[in-house]
């Protein structure tokens, strides 16, 4: 099986330039080029141009860009990715002022069927392997005017439905591109038994929890996979994870109007996170994107305030997610392939 470029280890490169007859300082030069440089291949000059065809050749890139959607005057970009078996994910690159964010994918659709989640209504391809999770990162680093700097696990798919992979893309991401363990989010739908395997990895990566309710019945009318791990077990989960990396853990609480945006659900959402301390937890309320196939709409701006005000009276750190992309369906949850639908009516739209 051919090894593509990100996926292939600085021995796979040296195992190929030793059988190529090429002086080993040449692996050095091709590690600094993709990582150390994060350049592409073909603009690594400092290898001969026929070297840099014969890598290119023997090492090819795993995901091709299909199409490519600009908004927030070119601080937002959004590409969909094809792999070699055809299947499509998606890339988003948030660029600010000395920073610059990538949102990955680790799988190919999502098997988890949160109701109000694009991915989950599309469901499940395949996982994605270490070297299309890497390429993702360094597709927008070619592009962003600012060094890539964070890089969060919130694109499609879940994250710990495919660990390996995903592990091993932190250690690359961590490793190789130098990008520092605290500016690497991991977003779980709150798989139990992954978030303590997370615990006791070497790197200490920020871990996310989608929380979206804080009773079991209302959690698991939106995300299924809450009646496997249900709060009390993902609450302790991601307090090991808190006590291990004596950091905190953010809670992902996606705003629903009428559904889990009242008084009363903020209240039981910080008894819920009290035992985490006050230094354990800080929500990160994200007003609802649209979906195709999920009626619910995010409340007004004014209620999400008093909501996280509401959280602060009771002693627990809110912010407002600020949406970016949702001109571009790059927002959280809007992630979805939608070029080859041709029923589909934003299509049009995205014809590169
Ligand atoms: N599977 C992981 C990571 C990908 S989803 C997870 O669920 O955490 C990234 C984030 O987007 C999650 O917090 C998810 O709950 C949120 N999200 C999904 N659909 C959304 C929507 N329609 N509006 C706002 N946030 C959404
Ligand atoms: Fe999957 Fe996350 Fe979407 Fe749920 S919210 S369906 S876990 S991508």
């Amino acid at each position: 099986m051919t090894t593509t470029r990100y996926a292939a280890t600085r021995d796979d490169y040296a195992a190929w330039i030793e059988a190529a007859g090429e002086p080993s300082y040449r692996v050095q030069q091709i590690w600094d080029a993709l990582y150390t440089q994060r350049r592409p291949l073909e603009d690594a000059t400092n290898l001969p141009a026929s070297l840099r065809t014969a890598v290119a050749a023997a090492f090819p890139l795993a995901l091709t860009p299909t199409l490519e959607r600009r908004g927030d005057h070119d601080q937002t970009v959004k590409w969909l990715l094809t792999a070699a078996d055809g299947l499509q994910v998606e890339t988003v690159l948030m660029i600010s002022p000395g920073r610059a964010t990538v949102c990955v994918s680790s799988q190919a659709g999502c098997a988890m069927g949160c109701t109000f989640c694009a991915t989950g209504q599309a469901g499940f391809d395949r996982q994605l392997h270490v070297g299309e999770i890497v390429e993702q990162v360094l597709v927008a680093a070619h592009a962003s005017s600012e060094r890539v700097s964070n890089v969060v696990f919130m694109g499609m798919g879940e994250p710990l439905a495919n660990y390996d992979a995903t592990w091993s893309a932190v250690e690359r991401l961590h490793g190789d591109l130098g990008i520092s363990a605290r500016r690497i989010t991991i977003s779980t739908v709150g798989i139990v038994p992954g978030i303590r395997r997370l615990a006791r990895e070497e790197i200490p990566v920020t871990l996310a929890v989608s929380l979206h309710a804080a009773d079991d019945d209302l959690r698991s009318s939106m995300i299924p996979v809450n009646r496997r791990y249900p709060l009390t077990e993902l609450i302790d989960a991601a307090h090991e994870y808190a006590r291990a990396r004596g950091r905190r853990v953010t809670f992902e609480y996606a705003c629903v109007e009428g559904v889990n945006d009242q008084p009363e659900h903020a209240v039981r959402l910080a008894e819920l996170l009290r035992p985490m301390g006050p230094l354990g937890a800080h929500v990160n309320l994200i007003p609802l994107n649209p979906t195709q196939d999920y009626a619910g709409r995010a409340p007004l701006g004014s209620r999400i305030r008093e909501f996280a005000e509401l959280l602060a009276d009771h002693g627990l750190n809110a912010t407002v997610r600020r949406n970016r992309g949702t001109d571009i369906d790059a927002a959280c949850g809007q992630l979805r392939e939608r070029a080859t639908a041709p029923d589909d009516a934003t299509s049009a739209r995205m014809q590169p």
